[in-house]
This record gives structure tokens, sequence and C-alpha cells, in this order.
């Protein structure tokens, strides 16, 4: 007689903080190796593994018709693309490959608006199938800003420690979910509403460096003050530095991200980085800690977080050493563009009248969309190997050319783990 091995155990595994992992290894899914860090699944866990895995596959081909295959590497994918392109086109183009305990989902498109559609059906597919797991439903595919490529994590809210987790936040009232650097336009109503508009004034405040130091100088709330951060960057190797003044609202943070994205859209600049000392000086005049809006060097870069447009009567630096300026208004006094580049944080307000709070999402997956070949090459950590190949074909109407590179992966294993053992 045959019996399924199934070492239930009422033992939690030691030093194991993730839910997940402690029900498969009590109902005899798992077993946990501490030393190696690995999962080790056993009859019942490789059977729902592979479930997980048709479950998801299947969604793929009939939701994004990615072919589902067996090449092992990005390479190999690529090497079946270049061969049946020309006959194929569109039908050999997209494709999840099995590895292991992932799917990787790999594919070209004409250009990045294609490339995003295509992303947009994988995310649409795999949502379908996690909310037809039971366990499994819950999770979002979260966007997070990236200087040059479009990126979406595919995350469970679960405890602290838990294994693939990392910082975000949820909005308990409807259930949002932020990373850092997600975009999000969203900014509560300035506190000067409705106040008239007082006239510029210089303040002498010696030592006042940081936004803490001149609220305590000053006595007023953060919410009244503007926070300048100042980067360098560069349009080609060659080319001088450019400067760039950012400016949040006092209780915000800029996202470099974010910040990097938009300067890359808009400008063209790249390697975007905090200023030197030595920069501040020769860029900007001698105005570090004491930066503001009103008044800057020709050639610098101006751009204002949603969180400055139209605020009023507010403290900003008065671009002299020892001095800050009051009654600094949006539209009378400056302007400049205005984009999304503050991180998301703790207590941000949510549209929805509820507020943000700290959360650990499990990563159960990433999806990647733009690496265009120009883009990618701009950031080392976007860059995979595939994207010094180049997917097109010839033929009499001359060469069709697919540039666009999306890819992500999806983690079954991680999947497994967030549904535990059999409910
Ligand atoms: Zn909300």
């Amino acid at each position: 007689m045959r019996t399924t091995l199934k070492p239930q155990t009422e033992n939690a595994p030691a030093k194991v903080k993730d839910a997940g992992l402690i029900s498969l290894v009590k109902g005899g899914d798992a077993a946990y190796n501490a030393k190696s860090g690995e999962i080790l699944l056993l009859p019942g866990g490789a059977l729902r593994q592979r479930e997980i895995k048709e479950r998801l596959a299947e969604a793929l081909f009939g939701g994004a018709a990615l072919q589902r295959v067996d090449c092992g590497s990005d390479e190999a994918v690529f090497s079946l693309a270049e061969r049946y392109v020309r006959e194929w086109q569109d039908t050999a183009t997209a494709y999840v490959d099995d590895r292991g305990r992932e799917l990787r989902v790999l594919g070209w498109s004409k250009d990045t608006s294609d490339a995003g559609q295509k992303t947009s059906e994988i995310m649409a597919a795999v949502s379908g199938a996690l909310a037809d797991i039971p366990g499994a439903d819950g999770s979002s595919f979260v966007e997070e800003t990236t200087p040059s490529y479009r990126s979406f994590s595919l995350l469970f809210p679960c405890e602290a420690g838990s294994i693939g987790a990392r910082p975000g936040f949820i909005c308990k009232s409807c259930g949002k979910l932020l990373l850092a650097d997600s975009p999000f336009e969203f900014r509560p109503p300035q506190p000067s509403q409705g106040e008239a508009p007082e006239d510029l004034k210089d303040i002498e405040t010696p030592g006042a460096n940081t936004i803490a130091e001149l609220c305590s100088q000053l006595g007023i709330d953060v919410t009244r003050t503007l926070k300048a951060m100042l980067y360098v960057g560069s349009r080609d190797e060659t080319a001088e530095l450019v400067p760039i003044a950012s400016f949040v609202r006092g209780d915000y943070n800029v996202s470099m991200n974010k910040l990097s994205r938009w300067l890359w859209d808009r400008h063209g600049l790249y390697s975007v980085r905090t200023a030197e000392k030595s920069e501040l000086a020769r860029l900007f005049g001698e105005v570090a800690g004491y930066c503001g809006p009103i008044g800057l060097p020709e050639g610098v870069i101006l751009v204002c977080d949603n969180s400055v447009r139209d605020s009023k009567n507010t403290v900003a630096g008065a671009n002299r050493p020892g001095y800050h300026r009051s009654g600094c208004c949006y539209g009378r006094d400056f302007t400049s563009d205005i984009a999304d580049i503050a991180l998301n944080g703790q207590g941000a307000p949510c549209p929805c009248g509820g507020s943000f709070e700290a959360v650990s999402m499990r990563e159960a997956g990433t999806i990647q969309s733009g690496l265009d070949l120009y883009r990618a090459s701009l950031d080392s950590k976007t860059v995979t190997p595939l994207l010094d190949k180049k997917l097109s074909y010839r033929d009499r109407e001359g060469t069709h050319e697919y540039p666009a590179v999306w890819g992500g992966v999806i983690s079954t294993e991680r999947i497994l783990l967030e549904i535990g053992c059999e409910r």
C-alpha cells in the first residue's frame, strides 16, 4: 500500500515568522531548511505549486496570448522569438517561460504604448486567476515610478517579517496600496486656503538650515514651510552638469525616482544625484540650507511638487545665508512646473478621506514595460542581457522592429506561501 508523505506537526519551524510557511510546515506540505533558507516542498505543497502555475499559465494564454514555453533562459526565449517572428509576427513575440517556482513573462512590442497594453493584459489575467484561487485573493498590482521604465509589483498585505515582504502603505478606509515611489497625485488642500496674501518679508534665521530648526525658531507648523532639495543631472556623458532645484511642502520629502523620471521625460536629463557642496556654491550660489524658489540663478531647473501648488504665506529660503523669506505665495511670487515628485509616506491623506498607514506587503511578482533600448541603458539596474539584442525581421516592405521589451516574474512559491496549507 502506498501512502503520501504528509508529516503534519504541531511544532512551528524555528526562527520562522512567515505565517504561510508555518502553516505549510505544520500541515505537512513543506519543510524548511533554516540554514539555507530553502523551502522544501513535500508532495502536497509540490502539487499545489504546480496547480497554481497551471492556472496562471492558462490565464496568461487566454487573457494575454502568452505562449507557454519551457526554455529556461531569456536568451533561449529570445532565440525562439527571433526564429519565428517573421512568419508568425505577434504570435511569436509574447511568452511565459517555466522557471521552476517562477513564471517568467517576456516579450517584445513595436512601441512602448503596445508594451504598456500588453502588460495591462498580463496583470488583468494574473489578477483574474488569483481571484479564483482560495486564499490568494486580496492582491493588487501597484505601480512604482522608476527613472526610466514602468514597473508594477504584485503585492499582498502581510505580517512584518514574511518572506518577500517590503514596506508600503495602506489606506484602511478604501484598501488602496502604495509603495514609497508609487505615482500618487493627491495632496490635501493648503492650510492657508482663504487667507489674505501677506507681503514678502526677509527674516533673519541664523542656523536654521533644517526645516525642524526653522519651525522651532519661528514657531510655525511644518505645512507652512517649503523644503528645497538641490540636485544635478546631465544630458550626455560630456555635457556640463545641469542644476535642479526641487521644492516640496515641508511635511513631504522628494522621491529621487519620481524626480529623475520627470527630469528625463521633460528635460532629457539622467544620472540625477544630490548636488555636492562645491557644486552647490558654483551652480546655485551660497544658498546651502537657505534656498528658496524666488530669485534662483538663471539656468537652474525649478520644479515644485503638487504639495506646493496654491501654497500661500509660506516660509522659504531667501537665497542668502542666514535668511528666510515669509509670505511666499505660489502664483504671485513664483511659478514653476508642477509634478508628483514626493515620496509617499505614513499619514499621507487619501482622496477617500482616510489616511495611509505603514504596512508590510509580500511581493509575489513584478512586471516592467517600456524598457526601450535607449532608456534602459541609462540605468544599469534596468539592463537585462537581452537588451543588446534587437528583435526584428526583414521582408519586401523593409525592416520591422520590436524595440520595446517587457518582462516580469510571477513567483508561484510566494503565492503558495500566501495561501499556506489548504484550509
Ligand atoms: Zn482611501
